[in-house]
């Protein structure tokens, strides 16, 4: 068996020993003998690569193609063969759930599973599934040029969340889809940190676009001209190829269906901001001015509004009182906040815009037809992956929250599933312990005590409530509660640098927040006057990137809900969702972090594999069993071990065949027999039959 050795087991079901030692060695060896994908059971283990690998290709692409997962060395194609076999044969919605940390390969996971399901589907040839599926596949250049932009973790790390539902028809070929994004993090177009980018679309206009166009924008191509993309000082990024993304972007364009006139106002509007950026304030008279005019000029030409009601908006607000309607100047301080704002409103617009349009190029069309087959669907899960950054704001918050949710999800749905098992086949259940990291999720989205309801609280009276006095009403709720921290109840703990930094024991690990700008970014406010603005602007199609714009400055509002109420809501919303459907699970991992494809970092490794639970997701597979499988199945493959099996059963059922086989090797105690499947207990079993096979 030395081939065994070599690369380990491709389950880590089948290890001699389940614990974290044994998990890390052969999830090394495997990774350093090239192997980065390891099942638990029908969870794929994915370590991402850093390298391009032979493994993807057409010849891969048919050795995985219906077949069952055990057939076959482990690979994603397999997951996405699995689901997509599911969806068909039965007629069920699934989803494929890939988490991981930032940089750990879930969005070139997910592109993987497309072109799987791509490269299966639509062996008729029909012209309308090739169109889909290329629309599919394109609406990824264009999300990335975006919604991607470079981190210090990542140079082409997502910055938002996306879930995409592929729509298949009866044969199993893709019809349509729809995406769902998440919170973009638009606090990126005003400030980026040190070597990392604003979104990668400014630096591909810059680069990549024509003269003539540049011209037209007003722009220059030195991205060191623009104060919003050159704050981070890594214009230049090895990897990243600027110049033909643009081109790429603009094929993609035009693929989904963007008119020339929208492909026109989306680099506008991109433009816009790297001019607006430019923009300073100062005072004369103790009125907010702003010296260049010629800028403005710019600026209001690009949107399509008039340069007085530009710089109007710029320098002050229009305020309604008792009926009344007045103006007032800014500060200097209000100004510069409300270009920022502003600048990241357009841009947030501009990217759900982009995302509508796209859905509707990939919606699926013939609703009757549609409606005959809706419960045939894959759904593509890619988020934001757990974030710790020198600095965690309000988005890292958001992002950590989001990926408990996920954890949680994943550990009700696998303990939820095999429990499922155990009873439909009549097998007696063993708890396995694990932690269960709920009480992390309450401490976030709790009613009234949770961080995301003090936090409204906080905002109902912005301006008066200080970061002190936040920190302090959460203090006074969360007190005593094991995953909450702040410097004023532990001025001890080293890790809380500043007063009003507070620390969640995620399940992931420690996360200090810097409670400063909450507040602000979860109330998410945008002058009124903006909105109007742009309502107002000839160009219809950023005028529709703000339709609450036409309303009157006296018309009452309801008060909007905050960012981090939206965003929990949508997280309750994506997991009911998801709950609905046969979940695959690919668990990313990353082995270092310097994008090394020889390095495994052991200590890092080992980290996220106890945080992502893996050890625990093993003794819950095995809870007990190693090993289960359909009776029909089972026989298929191990029939040839037996003269009275072969070359088939006779006497009786597949599951009297199974009984057969099982009792002639003398494996009767280890094995318990469910209505229709068998479960075997050790994996030394399992490994003496497929010994036995092999020997045949
Ligand atoms: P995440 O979405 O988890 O933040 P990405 O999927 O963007 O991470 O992966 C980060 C980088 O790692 C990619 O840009 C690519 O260079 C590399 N990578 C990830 N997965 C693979 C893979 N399967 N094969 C080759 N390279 C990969
Ligand atoms: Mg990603």
């Amino acid at each position: 068996m030395a081939t065994h050795r070599e690369v380990g087991v491709g389950d880590f079901v089948l290890l001699d020993k389940i614990d974290l030692d044994h998990f890390m060695k052969n999830l090394e060896m495997r990774f350093r003998n090239g192997y980065i994908y390891t099942y638990i059971g029908e969870v794929c283990v994915s370590v991402n690569p850093y390298r391009m690998m032979n493994i993807y290709d057409k010849d891969h692409v048919h050795q995985y193609k219906d077949r069952e997962l055990f057939e076959n060395p482990p690979h994603i194609f397999a997951i996405a063969d699995a689901s997509h076999k599911v969806m068909r044969q039965q007629r069920r919605d699934t989803c494929i759930v890939i988490s991981g940390e930032s940089g750990s390969g879930k969005t070139e996971a997910s592109k993987i599973i497309m072109k799987y399901i791509a490269e299966v589907t639509n062996q008729g040839g029909r012209s309308e599934i090739e169109r889909v599926k290329n629309v599919l596949i394109q609406s990824n250049d264009v999300l990335e040029a975006f919604g991607n932009a470079k981190t210090n973790r990542n140079d082409n790390s997502s910055r938002f969340g996306k879930y995409m539902d592929i729509h298949f028809d009866f044969k199993g070929d893709p019809i349509g889809g729809h995406i769902n994004k998440y919170l973009l993090e638009k606090s990126r177009v005003i400030y980026q940190q040190e070597g990392e980018r604003n979104f990668h679309c400014f630096y591909q206009l810059l680069m990549g676009s024509p003269d003539e166009l540049l011209k037209r924008l007003s722009l220059t191509r030195s991205p060191d001209n623009y104060f919003f993309v050159k704050q981070g000082r890594s214009a230049n990024v090895d990897s990243v190829n600027d110049r033909m993304d643009f081109k790429k972007v603009e094929n993609s364009l035009k693929s989904l269906q963007f008119s020339k006139e929208e492909i026109d106002s989306l680099w506008r509007v991109v433009g816009a901001i790297m001019h607006l950026g430019n923009v300073e304030f100062s005072t004369d008279e103790d009125k907010v001015v702003i010296p260049d005019s010629r800028l403005m000029n710019t600026i209001a030409n690009l949107l399509k509004v008039t340069r007085e009601e530009l710089t109007e908006a710029l320098c002050e607000r229009v305020i309604a009182a008792h009926g009344d309607v007045m103006r007032k100047e800014h500060t200097k301080t209000e100004a510069l906040y409300g270009r920022d704002a502003l600048a990241k409103a357009i841009y947030d617009r501009l990217f759900t815009w982009i995302v509508d349009r796209i859905n509707s190029a990939i919606a699926v069309t013939d609703t009757g037809y549609n409606k005959k087959y809706d419960s045939s669907l894959i759904g593509v899960l890619d988020i934001y992956g757990f974030e710790i950054f020198d600095n965690n704001s309000f988005e890292q918050f958001c992002i950590n929250y989001c990926n408990e949710k996920l954890q949680q999800l994943f550990i009700e749905l696998v303990l939820k599933q095999e429990q499922e098992e155990y009873t439909r086949e009549g097998i007696e259940w063993q708890n396995i312990e694990f932690f269960n990291n709920k009480i992390i999720c309450d401490l976030v989205e709790a009613p009234h005590k949770g961080i995301i309801a003090i936090l409204d609280e906080a905002c109902l009276n912005v301006g008066k409530v200080t970061d002190e006095m936040l920190l302090e009403a959460m203090d006074e709720k969360l007190k005593g509660h094991k995953h909450y921290t702040s410097r004023q109840l532990k001025s001890t703990d080293k890790d809380l640098r500043h007063k009003v930094d507070f620390k969640i024991t995620h399940y992931a690990g420690n996360v200090v927040y810097y409670i400063n700008g909450f507040m602000d970014k979860n109330k998410d406010s945008l002058f009124q006057d903006f909105k109007r603005l742009l309502y107002k602007s000839s160009d219809a199609n950023i005028s529709k990137m703000w339709p609450e714009g036409a309303q009157h400055i006296t018309e009452v509002t309801k008060r909007p809900l905050t960012a981090g109420t939206l965003f929990k809501n949508s997280m309750s919303e994506l997991v009911k969702n998801l709950q609905n459907k046969e979940p695959h699970y690919v668990r990313c991992i990353k082995p270092n972090e310097i994008k090394s494809p020889s390095n495994f970092d052991f200590e890092r490794v080992k980290h996220q594999v106890s945080y992502l639970g893996l050890v625990e997701n093993v003794r819950v597979r095995r809870a007990g069993f190693a090993y289960r499988q359909r009776y029909d199945r089972f026989l298929k493959r191990y029939k040839m071990i037996s003269p009275s099996t072969w070359p088939s059963f006779r006497n009786g059922s597949d599951r009297d065949g199974t009984k057969q086989i099982m009792d002639e090797y003398r494996f009767a105690d280890d094995v318990k027999y469910g209505h229709k499947k068998i479960f075997i207990r050790s994996p030394k079993t399992l490994f003496a039959l497929e010994n036995k096979r092999n020997e045949r």
